[in-house]
């Protein structure tokens, strides 16, 4: 074991914030407790907790438990709050110390995963305060080593290996693929959709190595396409890569009418945002489609040029946290081009609501950004429909390779 933590350089700087939240994880969310916490809490003989423990953490059905999914806490009717938050603190952890804590509450926001003994410290963007700390530094996301730090309650997203004979090739060359993935998302000699087409074109040939004789050895793959960027190949031309608006604006705006239809807004501050670029959109209602595409390219124009093109370094942050936090490519879920397409339909998605937002606002600053991406996560973030519906959408309209990417993110 590696005594030393990978981490985001905002991680340092990063505290909760408590009462001053202005979307604590406490409310709205289902707050899972363990079979081990679960136990312990009964056990507990403090005389303003004991009823309360007993009363208000609620074991699951019998055939939904899992050891992680044991129980979860009540919400209060009214506030819609963690029956334990008590003037904006966690009674639990006031009363009985942090070490009481399930390991939900013990590490959120924080995802925290381990690679080869070495741990890798991020945060959920869910979380209003890291977000605002990672997606407002302008000079892009920074990675140290700090001291570890581990707490028996600690709740690990993930712990791999890339030592044994069945890891896929994208865990044994997590590190290198994973370094050049973030440095083209962070090149910015190029435009960040065109950034991501890179990625997209560099997954590419990754998958077919990968599926290939040569597998074992990535290395001069790698490094080849590193060099091919460095030299002006053909791909670093945006023009290589072709670009449809109208496309763009039927399929984005079907997958977010498709995200209200299903009844799957629970966040209120994200269907404010919501509710803000149907506002900023419907002011085309009723015209033709082509009068739409025309209205639709001003004010994308308008918000590019107020506000997007100053403030890249947003989305940029969002996705280089994005593949931090999840280990990308790795994945059970698919090929290495399967994860940049999932991740170029968020950044395409995220972009078409500031559109909107900022047609109905007639401006748009780094809080509403903010709120956006943050309110966005956290509607989604725990969704088990969400990725599957945007993957089965895209799949229906053909999006499932290269080119059709480019048509949803170029601009
Ligand atoms: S969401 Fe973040 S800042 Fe807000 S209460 Fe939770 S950990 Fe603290």
């Amino acid at each position: 074991m590696n005594n030393q933590s990978l981490q985001p350089e905002y991680m340092t700087r990063f505290q909760c914030i408590g009462a001053e939240c202005e979307d604590t994880c406490c409310a709205f969310w289902n707050v899972t407790v363990d079979k081990e916490t679960y136990h312990r809490y009964q056990s507990v003989k403090h005389p303003a907790l004991q009823k309360r423990l007993k009363d208000d953490v609620v074991p699951r059905r019998e055939s939904e438990r899992s050891k992680l999914n044991y129980a979860s806490m009540r919400l209060n009717s009214e506030t819609g709050a963690c029956s334990f938050l008590d003037h904006g603190l966690c009674a639990i952890q006031a009363e009985l110390g942090e070490s009481y804590l399930s390991p939900t509450c013990a590490t959120y926001p924080r995802r925290i995963n381990e690679i080869d003994g070495t741990q890798e410290v991020s945060a959920a963007l869910s979380c209003p305060e890291a977000a605002r700390l990672a997606l407002l530094e302008p000079r892009g996301i920074d990675f140290e080593y700090v001291p570890r730090q581990e707490a028996a309650n600690t709740q690990w997203n993930a712990r791999l290996t890339s030592q044994s004979a069945a890891a896929p090739v994208t865990l044994k060359y997590l590190w290198d693929l994973r370094v050049l993935a973030i440095e083209i998302i962070q090149n910015r000699q190029f435009g960040l959709s065109h950034r991501i087409m890179l990625l997209a074109a560099f997954a590419d040939l990754v998958d077919e190595a990968a599926s290939g004789q040569a597998a074992e050895d990535l290395t001069p793959l790698i490094e080849q396409f590193r060099n091919g960027l460095a030299a002006q190949s053909e791909l670093t031309i945006p023009q290589t890569f072709p670009v449809n608006h109208s496309f763009q604006l039927k399929l984005l705006n079907e997958l977010l009418v498709g995200i209200m239809n299903e009844n799957q807004i629970i966040n209120v501050r994200y269907r404010d945002c919501l509710m803000s670029y149907l506002r900023g959109m419907q002011q085309a209602e009723g015209l033709s489609f082509e009068r739409v595409l025309l209205f639709y390219e001003k004010v994308y124009r308008d918000c590019h040029d107020t506000f997007l093109n100053q403030h890249e370094y947003i989305m940029e942050n969002y996705i280089v946290n994005l593949m931090f936090s999840t280990l990308f490519p790795v994945s059970t879920d698919g090929k290495m081009f399967d994860q940049v397409l999932y991740i170029g339909i968020l950044y395409a998605l995220i972009r078409m609501q500031l559109v909107g937002m900022c047609a109905d606002q007639r401006k748009l600053t780094e809080e509403d950004a903010v709120r956006l991406i943050q309110s966005f996560t956290k509607n989604f973030d725990h969704s088990r429909h969400f990725k599957k519906e945007i993957v089965e959408v895209c799949k229906a309209e053909g999006v499932t390779a290269l080119g059709h990417l480019s048509l949803l993110v170029m601009y």
